[in-house]
């Protein structure tokens, strides 16, 4: 597995990010952001830029991208920044198979969607207030908090 997974490492350093170097699942832990996050893949150029890079098998040209994971987007970005002092320059989705790329921006709007978030959740915790059931039931299916949420204990 090792093997495999340096090989992998390398055809994507010759295909796509030569003379990059690459770190492959990357914990970061920010106390200060109070944020944890695990990256599949950080390219840092020679002037240490960072491209932050999500591994994918599928088309990743098909669809649009959804605010809610260009926010998971920005949390690894605002993680790499605070933790390793990069410049996060950019954020890809890369397909393995077809080694197609699709570019995110990520703007002030994802970056505050993350912080009111987390002030939320913080809310949450310290006040122990209940929150509202997710709008779509289709994601409780197989959640693990669905026995509380749906009070089926
Ligand atoms: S069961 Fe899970 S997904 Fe559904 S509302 Fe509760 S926490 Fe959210």
């Amino acid at each position: 597995m090792l093997k495999g997974a340096r090989k992998h490492e390398e055809d994507i350093r010759r295909r796509i990010y030569t003379g990059y170097r690459i770190l492959r699942n990357t914990y970061l832990y920010s106390e200060r952001l109070r944020l944890i996050g695990v990256t599949d893949l950080i390219a840092i150029d020679p002037s240490n830029d960072a491209i932050i890079v999500e591994l994918k098998c599928g088309n990743v040209n098909a669809k649009k991208i959804r605010d809610s994971h260009k926010a998971q987007l920005a949390c690894q970005a605002m993680l790499v920044e605070d933790v390793m002092g990069l410049r996060v320059r950019c954020i890809e989705l890369l397909n393995l198979t077809t080694w197609e790329r699709k570019r995110i921006n990520i703007t002030h709007y994802h970056r505050d969607m993350v912080s009111k978030a987390l002030n939320d959740m913080r809310l949450i915790v310290v006040n122990e207030i209940f929150p509202d059931l997710a709008e779509k039931s289709g994601k409780c299916v197989d959640c693990e908090y669905r026995k509380f949420c749906w009070d089926l204990m």
